[in-house]
């Protein structure tokens, strides 16, 4: 049983985000793969905060490194801490296209930090990006889903289609929106204008619009047509970052962006973020030419978090395991839908994943939001989390696994999901 709101909370704090209605569910405490709910309940976790908690809840090693830091050296920031410079070394260790990083606090922050140095190092001022995709709450790549600020799309998908008449003008001059894996629209995009256009932004795996895999030599594509205009390739890596693999979606393509952004993953649940890229491209945020301000920016605690959360990633053969897990899932997954002839099926690329109910293959967001039953995934949605299995409600999300995921935790859920598929 859920209750509405936790007794002792103050129900005129109605601002605060409440959850997914009507199951406003409120955590209590996480462990490893698990969390328990104010009631007592517990679900396998594959929300994992959004994705960072990649570690599990609670990481021993990354917590114990907060603990200290505090206890130890309080809550520096401001002025540099050596532990920044640390940080940033195994971040370019890790990831081949990173030659220099800063950091910050949260994705949105990375994001808008790259949009704008691309901008400056490039001088020029449009920026494409593609439907479907989130980059963070900066009004430049954001899209909101108030009706007043957008032109119709489809009401139930979390980011309707920014484009048309509907776009404000202070962003259609700075903007330009294409459906993903399409090569032609980028190239005529470019024919078209490329000589304003700084960078080219994206996932290299679609996650938010439930994660959609680049089709083969697409990234390959954007790649080549991004360095023959002279413009920017800021790979988006704040969910794929050191989850796909250390060295993110990036590392598992091959792709050599200009610039990254990373977060999430980064910090083992804690706020911390990193701009990387090109060292002559970044030259002009170390020479302060473009600014990338922060009260909290590289503060010592979430740095600490970060260290220890790498520490632990960098262990070799973990992410074969991983993956290993994951297709464990995935098979089982596949075979309970064909069990129950459900037109669906599994997309994923090893811890993020989601299942699309659609009787189409869904290569973009134009597919998804003409393909994609809401309604079917809601059952199903629902269907797990009253046997305590959480995830996100949105079919355009995806569920996150972590290292604490074990065998009997994937089992578990396995045994949870065919019978949820038998309501489907
Ligand atoms: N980029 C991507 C790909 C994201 O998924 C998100 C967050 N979901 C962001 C940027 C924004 O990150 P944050 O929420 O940390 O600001």
């Amino acid at each position: 049983a859920r209750k509405i709101i936790p007794s002792g909370v103050n129900s005129t704090a109605r601002a605060v985000w409440s959850g997914w209605d009507p199951y406003p569910l409120f955590v209590d405490h996480g462990t490893g793969s698990r969390l328990t709910d104010v009631d007592g309940n517990e679900y396998i976790d594959y929300l994992l905060g959004l994705g960072p908690m990649i570690l599990g809840h609670r990481p021993p090693k990354v917590t114990k490194a907060v603990v200290d830091f505090i206890e130890k050296r309080g809550t520096v920031f401001a002025l540099p801490v050596a532990d920044e410079l640390t940080l940033s070394n195994k971040i370019i260790n890790a990831i081949p296209a990173v030659e220099q990083v800063r950091l910050c606090n949260t994705g949105t922050e990375a994001v808008l930090y790259a949009v704008r140095l691309a901008r400056a190092y490039t001088g020029r001022k449009k920026l494409v990006r593609f439907e479907g995709m989130y980059h963070g709450f900066s009004d430049g790549v954001y899209w909101s889903k108030h009706p007043g600020l957008n032109v119709a799309g489809p009401d139930k998908a979390p980011m309707p289609i920014p484009q048309g008449p509907g776009m404000p003008a202070h962003l259609a001059d700075s903007l330009i929106i294409l459906p993903w894996n399409d090569v032609d629209a980028l190239r005529e995009a470019f024919a078209r204008e490329g000589q304003d256009i700084a960078a080219v932004i994206t996932e290299a795996v679609m996650c938010n619009t439930g994660c959609i895999l680049p089709e083969p030599g697409y990234l390959e594509a954007v790649r080549e047509i991004t360095a023959k205009n002279g413009a920017l390739l800021i790979c988006d890596e704040v969910i794929t970052g050191f989850r796909l693999s250390l060295a993110g979606a990036q590392g598992y393509y091959g792709l050599e962006p200009d610039l990254s952004t990373y977060a999430k993953g980064l910090g083992g649940g804690f706020p911390v973020a990193a701009l990387g890229g090109r060292k002559d491209v970044m030259a002009l945020v170390a020479d302060g030419t473009v600014s990338m301000a922060g009260t909290y920016s590289a503060n010592g605690i979430a740095v600490s978090a970060a260290n220890a959360a790498l520490d632990e990633l960098a262990a070799p053969g973990l992410y074969d395991g991983l993956y290993e897990r994951c297709q464990q899932l995935y098979d089982g997954l596949e075979k309970i839908i064909a069990d129950n002839k459900v037109d669906a099926y599994v997309t994923g690329l090893g811890p993020v994943l989601q299942v699309w109910f659609a009787d189409q293959p869904i290569r973009n967001y134009r597919d998804a939001a003409r393909y994609a039953r809401h309604d079917l995934f809601r059952i199903w949605w629902e269907e797990m989390l009253e046997r305590g299995v959480l995830f996100h409600p949105g079919a355009f999300e995806n569920l996150f696994v972590s290292f604490a995921h074990s065998k009997d935790d994937i089992a578990q859920t396995l045994s949870v999901a065919a019978e949820a598929m038998r309501a489907v």
